[in-house]
């Protein structure tokens, strides 16, 4: 933890906020003697500890990123996760990916560290690892061509990635070091780092691998491995591995590049029923402390479902790091009635520990409807004590 408190510091001298990052986790979870000694080494360093309150956005915000950094940073919030690229496009000046043509002119990603660090924002990139979402149509086409992509059980191809062809993480991995040493970023978030769901991936070559690494005997592909086959169970297993192998190849490239970078997942809400249908294992990544903080979509606007997620997502990690809540006001998964119920979502989260929030997302309405009204209640108070 001594290395972690350290690893908030740099990050914040980074954004030139003197104090710190997050969480309210380390104060309000005192009765376990672990964490408790992590709120010592914290207060020994002179390290404040801050409320991580982000908010998602696109690659480009309205009406430019300076406007936007500057009233997040008068309502009090000190983080933004832009969407900056996909497998298959990206909204930076990239010289791996193909470039968007609205980012060939701009370097999104340049103006956005530019303006969020002028008003002690940071900036976290979010990649959206596996699939090539936005992509041209020739990009996904050259893919597929050269067998890169996810297959189902009816032999079909999406355009998603298949992780287990080297091609595919290199590509991913020329990604990270890119964007960690050619921008100032804070941190680095993985989004879609998942099957898009449990017909995936049943490519040849994911056969081919599930076999050599197990030595499991399939009589019958796909049949055996999906629900319900008896192989099922050893073959969904075996899917989340891959995902957190490539997660640590990912992080163990970042990070030699960058020792100060903050890795952070988005995730889905329901870990036990969500990672076996995409794959997606934040409880084990966490355990492996591939991430400085996880944030799981907490998209509802059901009370019980979410203080329910939030209360096993709290189970799950333990303490090990801060628990960074995903809020959908604006997200197409729920229904919000007003600014009234995000702010009670925030506290929902603090009186669970929670080390911050995100918010999905920085638009025009969020601007102009949540905004003034968090400034005014969940977040008049600057997120350092
Ligand atoms: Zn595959």
């Amino acid at each position: 933890m001594y290395t972690k408190t350290l690893h908030w510091s740099v990050w914040l001298s980074s954004v030139a906020v003197t104090a710190t990052i997050i969480v309210g986790w380390w104060s309000v979870a005192g009765s376990d003697s672990t964490l408790s000694t992590n709120a010592s080494v914290v207060n020994s360093h002179e390290v404040k500890v801050v409320e991580l309150r982000g908010v998602w956005s696109g690659y480009q915000v309205k009406p430019d990123w300076d406007t936007a950094t500057q009233k997040l940073s008068a309502a009090n919030f000190n983080a933004v996760f832009p969407y900056v690229c996909s497998s298959g496009i990206a909204y930076y000046h990239s010289q791996v990916l193909p470039v968007s043509q609205f980012a060939q002119q701009h370097d999104y990603l340049a103006e956005a560290v530019s303006a969020a660090h002028k008003h002690n924002i940071a900036v976290h990139a979010r990649v959206l690892a596996l699939e090539m979402l936005f992509a041209a149509e020739q990009t996904k086409a050259a893919f597929a061509a050269a067998g890169r992509l996810m297959t189902n059980s009816q032999g079909e191809t999406a355009p998603w990635l298949c992780p287990t062809d080297p091609r595919n993480r290199q590509l991913l991995e020329r990604i990270v070091t890119e964007l960690v040493t050619h921008y100032d970023i804070d941190g680095l978030q993985f989004d879609y780092l998942r099957y898009p769901g449990r017909d995936y991936c049943l490519c040849q070559r994911c056969r081919r691998q599930f076999a050599a690494d197990t030595g499991a005997q399939i009589s019958q592909w796909p049949q055996d491995v999906l629900p319900g086959g008896p192989g099922a169970p050893q073959f969904n297993k075996w899917r989340q591995e891959q995902l957190t192998a490539l997660l640590s190849d990912l992080v163990a490239q970042a990070r030699a590049a960058r020792p100060d970078i903050v890795i952070s997942a988005a995730v889905f809400p329901r870990w036990a029923e969500h990672s076996a249908r995409f794959g997606q294992d934040a409880a084990r990544w966490v355990q492996l402390g591939l991430l400085d903080f996880v944030a799981p979509m907490n998209y509802t606007a059901d009370r019980l479902d979410f203080a329910t997620w939030l209360l096993t997502q709290r189970k799950a990690i333990g303490g090990r790091v801060p628990l960074v809540v995903g809020m959908g006001p604006l997200s197409d998964a729920c229904q919000f009635d007003g600014p009234e119920q995000l702010a009670e979502q925030i506290q929902i989260a603090r009186s669970f520990g929670a080390g911050g929030f995100i918010i999905f997302k920085y638009t025009d309405q969020f601007a102009q409807e949540y905004l003034p009204y968090l400034a005014e209640d969940a977040t008049a108070t600057l997120a350092s004590p």
